[in-house]
């Protein structure tokens, strides 16, 4: 329930800048902006961001009504859907925080694990911007197949092909520039770590459990240290980017609007989130409390 869109059905008295009726979407990380990364626009690493979170700390959207701080409004345009608007939030607002905290230039490699909504959406945020040398990994193979509509270069289903044997044989034996994993496994994590050549970057995105000791005894010295590599972690996205991630979405509208691959009343949310975890062509499964 962190990811809420919605119409404004009722002011406070002091909101202003709003209306009745306007179409928003909302930030769900309610930010201090007074502390450090706040006062340099990165309201994602908010020193509250761990006690101050939309659905985690106070009640979140799986209602007809929700109560939202002005400062994490974000407007949604005329052309807009509140519909479509909601994928501002996670669904492109991750990878596109993901994209412009890195530096990804257009002669990178990368690998993309996990093709569901955030993974998907990395895919099309990078060839939007030209960049091409993409191989995406997934299990599912109408995922793959939305991952070779949306740019990547290779399509690789892991579970009939090894990625980082197929990854290292077309890179010279050396192994991609950089690897995101958004499919929060550590199976996919710890492929993404051996997927990228010496001297590269690998960014797990968004919550991961813990690897196994087994990995994190030969973690420092033979991958990190040895094989010159970088780990780092990603999350989230500043509020001040939300116009730039709709920008992004009005550009890959076509693309982003298959990403919706279900709609379930509020009513019937046992089911939204069995159809999310349980129906392998599911991609974004919304609920809608209203109408
Ligand atoms: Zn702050």
């Amino acid at each position: 329930g962190h990811e809420v869109s919605g119409t404004i059905d009722e002011l406070g008295s002091e909101v202003k800048g709003f209306k009745q009726g306007d179409k928003v979407a909302a930030y769900c990380i309610n930010y201090c902006g007074k502390c450090y990364y706040c006062r340099k626009g990165l309201t994602h690493y908010c020193v509250d961001f761990d006690k101050n979170i939309m659905s985690d700390h106070w009640d979140g959207g799986y209602a007809e009504y929700v109560k939202v701080p002005q400062k994490l409004l974000l407007k949604l345009p005329e052309d807009v859907s509140v519909k479509l608007g909601n994928l501002s939030l996670d669904t492109i607002g991750v990878p596109y925080g993901a994209f412009m905290e890195v530096d990804i230039t257009k002669d990178k490699s990368i690998a993309i694990y996990g093709c569901g909504p955030i993974g998907l959406s990395f895919i099309k945020i990078l060839n939007l911007r030209d960049i091409y040398d993409v191989y995406a990994v997934d299990i599912v193979e109408n995922k793959l197949q939305l991952a070779k509509e949306f740019g990547a270069k290779v399509t690789i289903n892991a579970t009939k092909e090894d990625p980082v044997k197929l990854m290292r044989d077309m890179t010279e034996g050396l192994g991609v520039d950089m690897a995101f994993d958004t499919s929060n496994t550590v199976d996919a994590l710890k492929s993404a770590i051996y997927s990228v050549r010496k001297g590269g970057n690998v960014y797990p995105i968004g919550e991961h459990p813990s690897l196994p000791s087994d990995l994190s005894e030969i973690f420092i010295s033979d991958i990190l240290v040895h094989r010159h590599l970088g780990v780092r972690g990603l999350m989230y996205f500043p509020v001040g980017e939300h116009q730039h991630i709709i920008d992004v979405l009005r550009k890959g509208k076509e693309s982003f609007e298959k990403l919706i691959t279900h709609v379930f009343p509020l009513e019937k949310i046992d089911k939204a989130f069995h159809t999310f975890f349980e129906d392998d062509e599911s991609i974004r499964v919304l609920v809608k409390p209203r109408g």
